[in-house]
């Protein structure tokens, strides 16, 4: 079988098709020389690039991407910039290095606030604040953590029970939630593609141009990609999912398949039925549960499934995000899906990313457990600081270090069975 590199998804991504027809950038058909090569123009790829132009504004900076702008996984996410770091108890400790991880984390959401206001493209970035909500018991404990966590940390919150959420929302489905007001939501395509639109324009972007290999040679490196060669005093690696597929941190990082849907625009009847709140979010209290949305234009979005390494069907994606919905809605008529899709993440085992220098002069940020839209821009941004010898927070000491994984069959065998078990446990959260 031949072995992926890079993403080859089944399906387009459901929020660029909302938006005006994309001019993909140019291939990359000859050979070229660069001070610095940015593998994947994501979020991370991005911050990198912009910052790399910051400090070295005379250097040749090129960054390729496997796929085009709104199309990788920066485009389909679910769209939510949580503004707070989050902590497994609250202990102090925890507590005090997560104030200088937020503040980071503030700075960060700004400068993407900066760009989306001043972007061509609506890219709808609201504070909506989110709802995170149990409807089994599994979900309950759970929920009764992230609350203690939160008084602890002295962070706003409202706890809400099943009709308070069900005015809000229009569902009875779970039992209790929590509401925060620390998250924004986005268009995330229309996002991805205004910081794209805003990079200084000498930075040499290349699109539908995966790196095929990168091989380490005396004074530089070579990224093979289908037409031509790469040679580079540098490289950042920012493709996420697949570094591991390069050989790159893949005994720290696995890819990890889940899938989305957007419902066509609804009419005012069925809106009148999902509740007061016209844009909300709802993150799942369990880490295999379902993410939903209600858009700012009157669609409901769902998230939910995950698969080791492989994209499942979407025919059977779309049957099982149409029953999970269903759930949670039996009242509605039935929804048509404007679009499906799927998009990878970088698993780490402990969900801490993999970052900083892991060879000479070769730099890596990867390992978004689901959660890198803020993150990944503020790790990108941080590389190219690394990379050129200016002075970093201690990335390891706030955000932990990604650890060690065994590799296949024992990595695949130990995902199936652990979420074999888990989807059992938490079979409500789904
Ligand atoms: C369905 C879904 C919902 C999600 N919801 C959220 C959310 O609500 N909030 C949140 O913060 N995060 C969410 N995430 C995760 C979020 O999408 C990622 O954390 C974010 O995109 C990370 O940005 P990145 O730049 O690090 O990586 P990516 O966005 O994955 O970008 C990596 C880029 O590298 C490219 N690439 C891969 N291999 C190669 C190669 N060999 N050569 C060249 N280019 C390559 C890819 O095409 C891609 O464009 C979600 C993810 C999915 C799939």
């Amino acid at each position: 079988m031949k072995k992926i590199v890079y993403p080859n998804y089944k399906t387009k991504c459901g929020w660029n098709a909302l938006l005006p027809e994309y001019q993909n950038k140019s291939t990359l058909s000859h050979d070229i020389n660069s001070d610095v090569v940015i593998i994947g123009s994501g979020y991370t790829g991005l911050a990198a690039a912009k910052r790399w132009f910051e400090l070295a504004p005379d250097d040749a900076i090129t960054m390729i991407d496997a796929s085009s702008c709104g199309e990788g996984s920066s485009g389909r996410n679910s769209g939510f910039l949580i503004e707070i770091a989050l902590a497994n108890d609250a202990k102090s400790t925890s507590l005090k290095r997560l104030i200088k991880c937020n503040k980071l984390i503030s700075r960060t959401i700004n400068k993407i606030k900066q760009v989306a206001s001043t972007a061509t493209l609506d890219c709808e970035m609201h504070r909506t604040g989110t709802y995170r909500v149990a409807a089994g018991d599994v979900g309950l404990k759970s929920l009764l953590k992230y609350q203690r966590f939160l008084e602890a940390s002295k962070l706003e919150h409202k706890i809400l029970n099943t009709e308070q959420l069900n005015e809000l929302i229009g569902t009875n489905y779970y039992r209790q939630g929590l509401y925060t007001p620390h998250c924004y939501l986005a268009q995330p395509a229309a996002l991805i593609r205004s910081l794209t639109e805003q990079l200084p324009p000498s930075i040499q972007c290349y699109e539908n141009t995966p790196a095929l290999e990168c091989l380490k040679n005396k004074s530089h490196w070579i990224i093979k990609t289908p037409q031509a060669e790469i040679k580079t005093k540098k490289v950042i690696v920012a493709n996420n999912a697949f570094c591991g597929k390069l050989g790159i941190g893949n005994h720290r990082v696995a890819t990890i398949y889940t899938y989305a849907a957007l419902t066509e625009k609804l009419d005012e009847e069925t809106l009148s039925l999902l509740g007061t709140d016209n844009n909300w979010g709802i993150l799942p209290t369990h880490r295999l549960g379902s993410t939903l949305r209600r858009t700012i234009d009157g669609r409901l979005m769902i998230r939910s499934l995950y698969n080791y390494d492989k994209e499942e069907k979407i025919e059977s994606v779309t049957k099982k995000l149409r029953y999970h919905l269903k759930m949670r809605y039996p009242n509605l008529p039935e929804l048509n899906f404007h679009s499906v899709w799927g998009g990878a993440t970088g698993l780490t085992l402990n969900g801490a990313p993999l970052w900083g220098q892991i060879d000479k002069n070769l730099f890596i940020s990867a390992g978004c457990n689901g959660g890198g839209v803020v993150k990944g821009t503020l790790f990108g941004e941080l590389l190219s600081d690394l990379a050129n010898n200016q002075p970093t927070p201690n990335i390891q000491q706030f955000f932990g270090q990604a650890s060690w994984m065994p590799l296949d069959p024992f990595r695949e065998i130990g995902f199936n069975l652990v979420s074999m078990i888990e989807r059992n446990r938490a079979k409500a959260e789904i």
